[in-house]
């Protein structure tokens, strides 16, 4: 399972973090994932309770997932627009396929609550 690998990495990020600021413990995480990422937000989640378990600092760390919509702006006529088809997704004002994908690859920690 992909997410357990992505949860592990996340993992070790924040010890990272909760020792850059001396924290006593993780109290809760931010993710911020985009549609494009693949991962199952349910799935990571999942993973993330798992793994937190083995790390007293994170044992009762809640995880918010921000699931980010695919944003795609069109090359031929500049409309910003969010989709769901992640394969062949086309302008809805010119039906162009000639589209720049603004955001839904995101796939980082945007904030972290930590008690000192
Ligand atoms: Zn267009």
């Amino acid at each position: 399972m992909h997410e357990v690998s992505i949860a592990l990495g996340i993992v070790d990020e924040l010890m990272r973090i909760a020792q850059q600021n001396n924290a006593k413990k993780i109290v809760n995480v931010k993710l911020k994932i985009g549609k494009m990422s693949g991962l199952v937000t349910d799935s990571l989640k999942f993973a993330f309770d798992a793994v937190k378990l083995e790390h007293p600092l994170l044992s009762s760390a809640e995880i918010l997932i921000n699931e980010v919509p695919l944003i795609y702006q069109c090359n031929d006529c500049g409309k910003n627009f969010d989709t769901e088809d992640i394969c062949f997704p086309s302008c809805p004002n010119c039906e162009s396929y000639n589209l720049k994908l603004i955001s839904g690859e995101e796939q980082h920690i945007e904030n972290v609550e930590v008690e000192i």
